[in-house]
C-alpha cells in the first residue's frame, strides 16, 4: 500500500495503526496539499455489498459533523475493491496509549478535561442524530495540545453485525460495551454515555472495571456485575466525580444521565464547586437523598479516614464537648448561627447568560455576588457577551459566591486564502476548510482559462469573520458572440460590423459570379452560430465574371469507310456543351467549328459513332 494513489489524489505515506475493520495510514492530500488520514477496510469487509453500503452511509452521515472535538470526515470513497474513509489527520496519541504510558492512572483534572472535551463532541452528535456507539480509548485521540478528538462516530453501527465475528479487537471493545449492547437491544445516546462512565473509570484507576478472558464474558459482566466502586481502588478520587460515574454507568439506562449536555453539567458544576457539589443519588427503591458534601482537592473525605487514633478520639471529644457547651449557651446562640447559615445560603444564581459581562457583573454585585471570567471562546454573540455561567440560575449559593462565566470574544477572524488561478473545485475546497463560504459566479475571460478562478471578492489575507461569503469568478474561456449576416456587404462595411461585434475579417478570396461585384458571397461562420470573441472570419467576394474568348476548332476525322456520327463536346468555365453534332464522312475532315466561346481551361472530346470513349481529346487555356 505505501506509495500507493488513492483516488488520483491520496499519497498513501505510512502506516499509523490496525483495527477490527481496517488498516488506518498516513497519507498526503495532493490537491490540497495536507496530511490526512485513512482507514483502509480490511478485505474481507469489502466483499460484502450490504456491509459496504452501511459503511458509505453511517460514513456519510457522519460527515456532516463538524466540531473541534470530532475528527472531521473528509471523504468516502473506492478504488475497485479497496474501500476507504479519509479524515482529518490528528498528530498525537490515542487515550488508550496514553493510559498505558503513565502506568497508574490520570489525575482528576486530566480527566475531568478530556471527559468534558468527549461530552461536547457527544453532545453535537446526538443532536444531529448520530449515535457514536464504540466509545473507547482506542477512538480518542489527544493532541500534544491536550486536545480531545472522538474519531470513527457511527461507524461501529456499520460494523456491528460484523465485530462479533471478525473483530480481534473485541475483547477492547466489549469492556466498553453498555449493557443494552451487550444484550443486543436498543441502543441510544444513553449507551455512549455509559461508555464514557467506563472510559473515565479507566482514566482514574488504570483499569476498566469488567474484564474477562472472552468478549462474552465481559459483556455478561456489564449486564449482571455490579462495578467495584473507583475509590476503592483509587481513594484520590473525589466522591463527586465517582457519583457522577456511577450515574452514567448505571445498567439501566433510564437511570443515567439521559444527554451530554446534563453529565457535562454535572462535571462543571462539581468543577465550580467541589466542596457543595452534590449528586441526587439515582436509586429508585431508596428514597431520593442527598449525598454528604465532598471535598475536591486536598482535605480527606469522611469515608476515607482511617481508624481513629487515640490522639484523634481525644481531639473529637473536645471538640463534641464544645459544641454541646455552644448549644447550651442559650437558645440565642444557636438562633444567631442558624439565621446566619439560612442567609449565606439563601442566594439563589440569577442567569446571566447573554448579558453583557459588565451588566451580568452589577447584578450580580447587587445580589451578593461576585463575577469570574474564566475563558473566552468565539461565538456568533458580540464579544462581551455572557456564553456560559456555572453554576447555572436557580442554583443556591453562599454569599459573596464568584459566578464563573465564559464569555464571547466575537465572531472568530479567518485570513481569506488565495484562489485565483486555481480549479475551482480545489478552491471550492480551500475556503470551505478555511471556515468560509464560497459562492460560485461564471464570467468569461480572453486569458484565464476555463474553470480556473479568475478573481475573489474579498481578496486574498483579508481577514474576515469565519463563515463569509467570499465570491469567486470562474472563467468560461473566451467570451462567445453570436455570428452576424454579412452577405451582401461590401469589405469595408463587412470591416467596420465585425469590429462592431468583436471579430476580425479574416482570409478573402474572389469568385467569379453575375450580379454586383465585390459584395460577400459566402462567410465561414453561418449567421446565429457562437464565435470565440475576437476570432477572424473567412469571406468569399463576388467578382465580374470576364468575357469569353471566341476560338476556332479543328477538327480532324478518322479514316473509315462510309458515313459517320460526329458529336464534339466542350467542357470549361462555362460549363459543358455539345459544340458540334452531325453525319460527315472522311472526305469533310477536318471540321472547322467557328467563333466557339471559351474561359479559362477548356476540354474538347470528339465522340465517333456514340462510342464511350472518346476518339479524341484536346486540352489548351485560354
Ligand atoms: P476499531 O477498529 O474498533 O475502531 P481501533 O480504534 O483500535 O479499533 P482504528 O480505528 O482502525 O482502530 O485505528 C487504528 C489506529 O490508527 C489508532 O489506534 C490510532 O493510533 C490511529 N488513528 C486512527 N484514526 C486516526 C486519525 N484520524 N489520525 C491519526 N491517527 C489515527
Ligand atoms: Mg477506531
Amino acid at each position: 500500500m505505501i506509495g500507493k494513489m488513492l483516488g488520483n489524489r491520496y499519497e498513501i505515506l505510512e502506516e499509523i495503526g490496525q483495527g477490527g475493520m481496517g488498516i488506518v495510514y498516513k497519507a498526503r492530500c495532493h490537491l490540497l496539499n495536507r496530511f490526512v488520514a485513512i482507514k483502509i477496510l480490511r478485505p474481507e469487509f469489502s466483499h460484502d455489498e450490504e456491509f459496504i453500503k452501511r459503511f458509505k452511509y453511517e460514513s456519510q452521515s457522519a460527515a456532516s459533523l463538524s466540531h473541534p472535538n470530532i475528527v472531521s470526515i473528509y471523504d468516502v470513497g473506492n478504488e475497485g475493491n479497496i474501500y476507504y474513509i479519509v479524515m482529518e489527520y490528528v498528530k498525537g496519541k490515542t487515550l488508550k496509549q496514553i493510559i498505558k504510558e503513565v502506568n497508574g492512572h490520570l489525575s482528576v483534572d486530566e480527566t475531568i478535561s478530556i471527559a468534558s472535551q468527549v461530552l461536547r463532541a457527544l453532545d453535537n452528535a446526538h443532536r444531529h442524530n448520530i449515535i457514536h456507539r464504540d466509545i473507547k480509548p482506542h477512538n480518542i485521540l489527544i493532541t500534544e495540545d491536550g486536545i480531545a478528538k472522538v474519531t470513527d462516530f457511527g461507524i461501529a453501527r456499520a460494523a456491528t453485525d460484523y465485530t462479533l465475528t471478525y473483530n480481534k479487537n473485541i475483547i477492547g471493545t466489549a469492556q466498553y460495551f453498555s449493557p443494552e449492547q451487550a444484550k443486543g437491544g436498543i441502543v441510544d445516546e444513553k449507551s455512549d454515555i455509559y461508555s464514557l462512565g467506563i472510559v473515565m473509570y479507566e482514566m482514574l484507576t488504570g483499569q476498566v472495571p469488567f474484564e474477562g478472558d472472552s468478549p462474552i464474558s465481559v459483556a455478561l459482566k456489564h449486564i449482571e456485575e455490579e462495578l467495584v466502586p473507583p475509590s476503592k481502588i483509587n481513594r484520590d478520587i473525589p466522591k463527586g466525580i465517582e457519583d457522577i460515574i456511577i450515574k452514567a454507568t448505571q445498567k439501566d439506562p433510564t437511570k443515567r444521565y439521559s444527554t451530554a449536555k446534563e453529565m457535562l453539567n454535572d462535571i462543571n458544576k462539581f468543577v465550580s464547586d467541589p466542596v457543595n457539589f452534590r449528586i441526587i443519588k439515582i436509586d429508585e427503591d431508596a428514597p431520593t437523598k442527598i449525598m454528604p458534601t465532598i471535598d475536591y482537592k486536598g482535605n480527606e473525605r469522611e469515608d476515607n479516614k482511617p481508624v481513629k487514633s487515640r490522639r484523634n478520639k481525644i481531639v473529637s471529644a473536645i471538640i463534641t464537648t464544645v459544641i454541646v457547651l455552644i448549644i447550651m449557651a442559650g437558645i440565642a446562640g444557636a438562633t444567631f448561627i442558624f439565621i446566619n447559615r439560612q442567609t449565606a445560603e439563601e442566594i439563589d444564581v440569577p442567569p446571566i447568560v447573554g448579558m453583557q459581562v459588565d451588566d451580568a457583573k452589577k447584578l450580580l454585585e447587587k445580589n451578593g455576588l461576585s463575577l469570574e471570567i474564566v475563558g473566552e471562546d468565539y461565538s456568533d454573540e458580540a464579544a462581551g457577551i455572557v456564553l456560559s455561567q456555572s453554576p447555572e440560575p436557580e442554583i443556591k449559593v453562599k454569599k459573596n459566591y464568584k459566578i464563573k462565566v465564559r464569555i464571547s470574544k466575537g465572531v472568530e477572524l479567518v485570513k481569506v486564502p488565495l484562489v485565483e488561478n486555481r480549479e475551482m473545485d480545489e478552491a471550492v475546497s480551500i475556503l470551505k476548510d478555511a471556515g468560509l463560504i464560497p459562492i460560485v459566479n461564471y464570467a468569461y475571460d480572453n486569458i484565464v482559462p476555463a474553470n480556473k478562478v479568475i478573481s475573489q471578492n474579498p481578496m486574498a489575507n483579508e481577514e474576515v469573520e469565519k463563515n463569509t461569503r467570499v465570491d469567486i469568478y470562474v472563467s468560461r474561456g473566451k467570451e462567445q458572440v453570436t455570428m452576424i449576416n454579412i452577405i451582401g456587404k461590401t469589405l469595408d462595411d463587412a470591416k467596420k460590423v465585425l469590429n462592431e461585434n468583436n471579430l476580425t475579417l479574416g482570409n478573402v478570396t474572389e469568385q467569379e459570379q453575375d450580379g454586383p461585384e465585390g459584395v460577400i458571397i459566402s462567410q465561414s461562420v453561418k449567421p446565429g452560430d457562437p464565435v470565440e470573441s475576437g476570432s477572424a472570419i473567412d469571406v468569399v467576394v463576388s467578382k465580374k465574371p470576364s468575357p469569353p474568348v471566341l476560338k476556332n476548332v479543328t477538327i480532324p476525322l478518322p479514316d473509315i469507310p462510309g458515313e459517320m456520327k460526329v458529336v464534339v463536346v466542350k467542357k470549361d468555365a462555362l460549363g459543358e456543351t455539345t459544340i458540334y453534332s452531325g453525319m460527315n464522312t472522311y472526305q469533310d475532315s477536318p471540321l472547322n467549328i467557328l467563333n466557339v466561346p471559351t474561359k479559362g481551361h477548356v476540354i474538347i472530346e470528339v465522340y465517333i459513332n456514340d462510342e464511350k470513349e472518346p476518339y479524341a481529346r484536346y486540352e489548351d487555356n485560354t
